[in-house]
């Protein structure tokens, strides 16, 4: 069966012009600042007038750990907002911006698909209301302004050798991964170490992504570790003096944007960190204004329950005070299939035993996610080659472990495919059972922390780390920060440190590599196994493929 590109259908999109979108939530047209005519920010102003209304529910759509089959959250994200809407729910959806430079590597959009897909696509995933851009150069503004502070005289005391502070651009290119600046002579500073990460890894990326407002974004700019001295003592990005033009700069890009799904329904598309140094969910300030001013707001987190939700609630929900009111767990009968030990290619054949052995990786999620008094439901995405008997052992599965899997065709039907699900979040979200608490207290130690996160939700033995890296935890809680939340930095793939662990094993260790500081962002990232922060290019990218056809259309995303 030949099947429309996501990029197909987005481009038969009926939009609507964004400020007919704006009315249905009640932003007045003056508050909406227009990017074109299908994309516009929220005033500043209006975000504060809505300070003493109510909140709606808070919905997270999170998934199973992610297999190569692909699992959907964004899709059923997008599809769940479109479905309370036709079931006469007001619902607003909040989700990631897209990083640029993954596009033309091997990655598939980030804007959902099939037919759920919030639009304009190809502007989503290039160059959007230029957010991107924004946060690459406040960031590579504290760059230049260290370098800058060395070559006038350092009167700080920076020692070079220990400037934690890098350089940024939202591009795959491996070869600044690892760079020397200042080279050439005298004028041009002294030359050091330093390298390139993606725009997303950038701290000031999850600063934006977590502050309630700009005085609060200057001050967790001002508070970001840039360096240190000989004596090892801190320098801070407020003793650069760079946080207030760094603000300035970020000004816009902290308002969130307003675009919509193939359904007119509204979205914001706010936000982009990393899932893995940094937590993974689009910002604060859009998930608050969305549940200002709507019912329900369905919201996403990047990677599995383990990785995704975990840190969504344990760092975005206890750091902004969100309650969220119900979890959809997204899986899919192939994922279900390739955690039973099938491979890729062989996913199109029926095969009820291997989705019966893959199921407890699902059933781990399950129970992880109601650990934090959080009500579950599992969707399940459906694929055009699943069988009704594939399909019917994950809902039995799914029945033992006390939830209810309901089947959902968003992706071919649209809102019509996914009715079902709808009724029940809404069941779920009104019944009250929601009963949230984040997983540890802000006072636990934090090493206990990462024990508490290893053994209840990965299910491991152990936690092992070089008592130079334990040392350096008990330095931080002794300087203040021992309250800040973890980030764990692991594979998405396994519950474990070894991404070709599928499954829900138990009884592993997990070794801590590395521990970061990310003290503007406000959370300490603790890194197991190897984590890029700056991805290279494949063989062949998809940005060789990528260009205007004779109509001007964008070819080639997807
Ligand atoms: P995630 O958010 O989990 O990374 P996405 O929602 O972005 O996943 O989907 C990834 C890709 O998989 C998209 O190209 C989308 O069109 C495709 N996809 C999602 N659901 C289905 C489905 N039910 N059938 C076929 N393709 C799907
Ligand atoms: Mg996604």
């Amino acid at each position: 069966m030949a099947f429309k590109t996501d990029i197909e259908i987005a481009r038969e999109a009926k939009k609507k012009p964004i400020m007919e979108i704006g009315a249905k939530l009640g932003i007045p047209s003056e508050h909406l600042l227009p990017y074109g005519h299908d994309k516009a920010k929220v005033s500043q102003e209006f975000i504060k007038s809505l300070a003493g209304k109510k909140d709606g529910k808070l919905i997270l759509v999170t998934a199973i750990n992610p297999t190569p089959a692909g699992e959907g959250k964004t899709t059923t994200t997008v599809g769940l907002g479109d479905g309370l809407n036709r079931i006469g729910k007001k619902a607003v959806i909040c989700i990631r911006e897209a990083s640029l430079g993954p596009n033309f590597g091997m990655k598939g959009g980030a804007a959902g698909g099939g037919y759920a897909q919030v639009v304009p696509m190809e502007e989503m995933n290039l160059h959007f209301t230029g957010d991107f851009h924004a946060i690459t150069s406040a960031h590579n503004l504290l760059s230049a302004m260290i370098d800058n502070h060395i070559y006038w005289g350092n009167e700080l005391d920076i020692d070079e050798r220990r400037v934690m502070w890098r350089r940024v651009m939202d591009m795959n290119d491996r070869a600044l991964r690892d760079i020397v600046v200042s080279l050439g002579g005298v004028s041009n500073g002294f030359p050091r170490q330093t390298g390139f990460d993606i725009t997303v890894a950038s701290e000031v990326m999850a600063i934006l992504c977590l502050s309630n407002d700009l005085e609060d974004l200057q001050k967790r700019l001002g508070d970001i570790v840039v360096a240190y001295t000989r004596a090892k003592k801190p320098i801070y990005c407020r003793d650069i003096k760079a946080d207030g033009a760094m603000t300035v700069l970020l000004k816009d890009a902290m308002q969130p944007n307003l675009v919509q799904t193939l359904e007119n329904n509204p979205a914001f598309v706010h936000g982009g960190p990393f899932a893995n140094i940094a937590h993974g969910c689009n910002s604060v300030i859009a998930t608050k204004t969305a549940l200002k001013l709507g019912e329900y707001v369905v919201t996403e987190a990047g990677f599995g329950a383990d990785l995704g939700a975990e840190k969504f609630f344990d760092i975005k929900c206890r750091k902004a005070g969100l309650k969220p009111a119900a979890a959809v767990i997204v899986a899919t009968v192939r994922a279900m299939k390739m955690n039973g030990g099938v491979a890729k290619a062989d996913l199109g054949a029926e095969n009820v035993d291997a989705v019966k052995k893959g199921c407890p990786n699902l059933g781990r999620h399950i129970a992880n996610v109601k650990s934090f008094g959080v009500p579950v439901v599992v969707a399940i995405n459906h694929f055009y080659s699943d069988t009704d008997a594939e399909v019917a052992a994950v809902k039995a599965f799914v029945a033992e472990q006390g939830a209810e899997a309901i089947l959902c065709k968003h992706w071919a039907n649209g809102s019509a495919g996914i009715e079902d699900l709808a009724h029940k979040v809404v069941a779920l979200a009104e019944s009250g059972a929601s009963n949230f608490a984040p997983l540890y207290p802000d006072e636990m130690p934090l090493f206990q922390k990462i024990e508490t996160i290893a053994k209840r939700i990965y299910h491991a033995d152990e936690v092992i780390a070089d008592k130079s890296i334990r040392d350096q935890l008990k330095g931080w809680e002794a300087a203040g920060y021992g309250h800040l939340p973890i980030c764990v930095a692991k594979t998405q793939y396994s519950f474990t440190t070894d991404p070709t662990v599928r499954g829900a094993p138990t009884g592993h260790t997990v070794p801590v590599r590395e521990v970061r500081l990310s003290a503007g962002a406000g959370f300490i990232v603790v890194i197991c196994g190897e984590i890029m922060t700056m991805p290279g290019l494949p063989k062949v990218p998809s940005a060789e493929v990528i260009r205007l056809n004779d109509q001007g259309n964008v070819e080639g995303l997807f």
